[in-house]
């Protein structure tokens, strides 16, 4: 044999690129079904911050982090929720291989409580590769407000491995969880897990094989379930095999055996398809066993409010008007929220300029540098906090209470049909939800999706809803031309009906795109899905609020602040080199002011977008600052100004709303773009996914000037 187990693991780990501090590091992998609560146990576990949401499916790629318990130090591996592992979507053949050929010190299997039956599948199956599990039926809150009572010391039993009951959200009930890790690593072999055992006829074809598999991989878990594995379908099992253990592996009598077991199939009449079926039926009639009389629904309406709440949620008349609401609900807090902060930020940058001159002053510093420093980079900083940060502020957390209590998935249930009839995915949809926290993750996020087509259908769309950086643009736009600073409940009811059209408008780009991509580059039929439903959850309203803030809000501020320093400086120099004297700006402005004047923009705007490639948070502040360093302005000037400065240079409403068009779609940031080109792997479609989105920017604008000019 070429390959030591070791080495397997070895290889299986590094494919995962897990690096562990020293030879002693225990691995502990962390399994579970979608929206279990595997990420938050993660977080407690570790420390770290890994996103947890109420949807299945977020977690698309392996997050590692450490964890001490009392006498091991361990790597904790977050696998993808995966509903079974006999199937072949990309999280879960991770998840698969990993279980399978890394051999991991433990295997933490997280179930839902309120849901404990169908988990147990999973768990099941994972207990057929490896031995060494602790399942941990988490939700123990929601299960008790349920009324649903499990007897989790029978479940233990039954199960032959540990059984914990958890609420993972209070890091307290994570304790005994320590002490379990320990007892198991240390391999206190207290308990005898039990195997699914299927009819006659599939045992004996597994005992054909099992003897030879188990010669190569000397484990007897992992051999039974190659085995079932190879006779159920063999290419895919046998690539893997050949990865990890080598060409050598399939010898001529692994080869015989092979064929003479799938003859004995046959002539069973014990097709490929039923095999899977009869295996599928095996995992669920031993989970029903295992909960017989151990969870007991008191009360057998528990989701009588989800059920109530989903007619209106996701009903046939209802889920489209409502939708729509909370999408206008949520513009309308933030328009109007934003507003005083905004002044009151802008007053105080005002203030701290004129301080920081004076230090700059006192401390003798050449006009030329004041001028760099003052109207080159603090001004554009200074902008991007103040007209960026409070819309981001608010909308962030309000899209993620909507994420946590389970109102996302239900958004992409009511628009799957919709993207089936455009030869698409319905898993595009939470794509595209993604997309409105951030487009590189909603293109990571892609991975979810199992065909390439419709994979690459979802991530060269991705970028025709607008993220993080480009709602404060389209706030600040609406805020300064339909609001003011006066705000009142019909100017600012009208802007957030506004912005939802714009959105609208993303999600009918994002419709067409995909129907003409899937006609043309892409032609193909679409696959089908199905989309569970989480339950609807109470937020967690305080830790809603810090993540939203810190990891979000702050993050995408960072980043706007980092790339609004050199766009600043290059905005200063280009304002105040001249060439034949005329400025560098002018001249740049000059040379793409014809493309955007038939495209209602000018030249200005249309630079600012190509300088704002890092990161759109900072288009408008260039916007302003070149207008400013045009003109004469020496102040920070609050909203209402801005307004002033933007029609002092020609502005009118078709700018504003040609503006914020543009900013819905042209090329992706440069994030986004480098995202692109690692998840699809060709400079085709990358080109593809800059070019998709900025002709048709440049064509509905042109499209828009057109009518305007013809109307007014
Ligand atoms: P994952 O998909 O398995 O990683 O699940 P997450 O960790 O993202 O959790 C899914 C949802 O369940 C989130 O909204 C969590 O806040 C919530 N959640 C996690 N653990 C608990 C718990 O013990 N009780 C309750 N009520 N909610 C939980």
């Amino acid at each position: 044999m070429g390959l030591t187990k070791n080495s397997v693991a070895h290889r299986a780990s590094d494919s995962l690129k897990i690096k562990k501090q020293s030879s002693s590091d225990k691995t502990i992998a962390l399994a579970g079904n979608p929206n279990v609560g595997k990420s938050t146990v993660f977080n407690a576990l570790t420390g770290m911050n890994q996103h947890t949401g109420n949807w299945p499916g977020k977690t698309v790629t392996c997050a590692s982090g450490r964890f001490n318990t009392k006498n091991n130090s361990n790597v904790l591996i977050d696998l993808p929720g995966t509903y079974s592992l006999l199937s072949h979507s990309e999280e879960e053949e991770i998840a698969k291989d990993f279980l399978c050929f890394s051999s991991p010190d433990a295997t933490i299997v997280v179930c839902d409580a309120t849901c404990l039956e169908r988990n147990l599948n999973l768990v099941l199956q994972i207990m057929e590769i490896s031995s060494n599990i602790i399942v941990c039926i988490n939700m123990m809150d929601e299960a008790n407000r349920k009324k649903i009572k499990i007897d989790i010391n029978t479940i233990e039993k039954r199960l032959g491995v540990p059984v914990l009951g958890i609420c993972a959200r209070k890091k307290k009930s994570l304790t005994s969880l320590l002490n379990c890790i320990d007892k198991t690593i240390n391999n206190k072999k207290e308990k005898f897990p039990i195997q699914t055992e299927y009819e006659e006829n599939i045992e004996t074809a597994i005992s054909m094989l099992f003897p030879l598999i188990m010669e190569k991989t000397n484990n007897a878990r992992i051999s039974r379930w190659l085995s079932l594995r190879l006779l159920e379908d063999n290419d895919d099992v046998q690539k893997k095999i050949v990865l990890y253990f080598g060409e050598e592996f399939f010898d001529g009598q692994i080869i015989n055996a092979l064929e003479n077991t799938k003859i004995f199939l046959k002539n069973k009449g014990i097709s490929e398809n039923e095999l899977k079926d009869k295996i599928v039926s095996a995992f669920i009639r031993k989970a029903e066993d295992i909960c017989k009389n151990a969870v007991i629904y008191e009360n057998k309406g528990y989701n009588l409010f989800d059920r109530k709440t989903d007619k209106i949620l996701t009903g046939k008349f209802t889920a489209y008007p409502v939708m729509l609401l909370f999408l206008m609900l949520v513009f309308w807090i933030t328009i109007t929220g934003a507003n005083y902060p905004s002044e009151l930020l802008s007053g105080l940058f005002s203030k701290a300029e004129a301080l920081f001159d004076s230090l700059l002053l006192k401390a003798g510093a050449p006009q030329l540098l004041r001028s760099c420093l003052l109207e080159g980079i603090w001004r554009v900083l200074s902008w991007v906090v103040s007209v960026m940060l409070p819309p981001m502020a608010i909308f962030f957390p309000l899209f993620t209470l909507l994420e946590d209590v389970g109102y996302l998935p239900r958004i992409a249930y009511n628009l799957d049909k919709t993207f089936m009839r455009c030869n698409a995915c319905g898993k595009q949809a939470l794509t595209m939800c993604m997309g409105f926290g951030c487009n590189a993750a909603g293109v990571v996020g892609c991975r979810i999706i199992d065909s390439k087509r419709e994979r690459l259908l979802a991530i060269l769309t991705n970028s025709f809803v607008p993220c993080n950086g480009r709602f404060p643009t389209l706030i600040a736009i609406l805020t300064m031309f339909f609001v003011g600073t006066k705000t009142n409940m019909a100017s600012s009811l009208l802007s957030a009906l506004f912005l939802t059209v714009i959105i609208l408008i993303g999600i009918f780009a994002t419709f067409f795109s995909t129907w003409a991509l899937s006609k043309t580059l892409l032609k193909g039929e679409p696959s089908s899905f199905t989309l569970e439903l989480p339950p609807y959850r109470k937020p967690q309203i305080f830790k809603v609020l810090v993540r939203s803030v810190f990891d979000r809000t702050l993050f995408v501020l960072g980043r706007a602040m980092v790339s609004a320093i050199p766009a600043g400086l290059i905005i200063w120099i280009m304002a105040n080199v001249t060439v034949g004297n005329v400025t560098l700006l002018n001249h740049a402005a000059a040379f793409l002011n014809p493309l955007a004047q038939f495209m209602g923009l000018d030249g200005v705007i249309l630079l600012a977008f190509i300088l704002g490639l890092p990161a759109n948070e900072i288009v408008l502040p260039i916007i302003f600052m070149a207008y400013m360093a045009q003109g004469a302005i020496t102040e920070i000037p609050d909203l209402t100004l801005l307004r002033e400065i933007l029609m002092g240079n020609g502005w009118t409403i078709l700018t504003a709303v040609n503006t914020m068009l543009f900013s819905l779609m042209h090329w992706p940031c440069s994030t986004t773009i480098l995202t692109i080109k690692k998840e699809t792997g060709s400079a085709k479609w990358t080109f593809l996914s800059v070019a998709i989105p900025t002709l048709s920017g440049i064509f509905l604008c042109m499209i828009t000037t057109l009518i305007y000019n013809i109307i007014i």
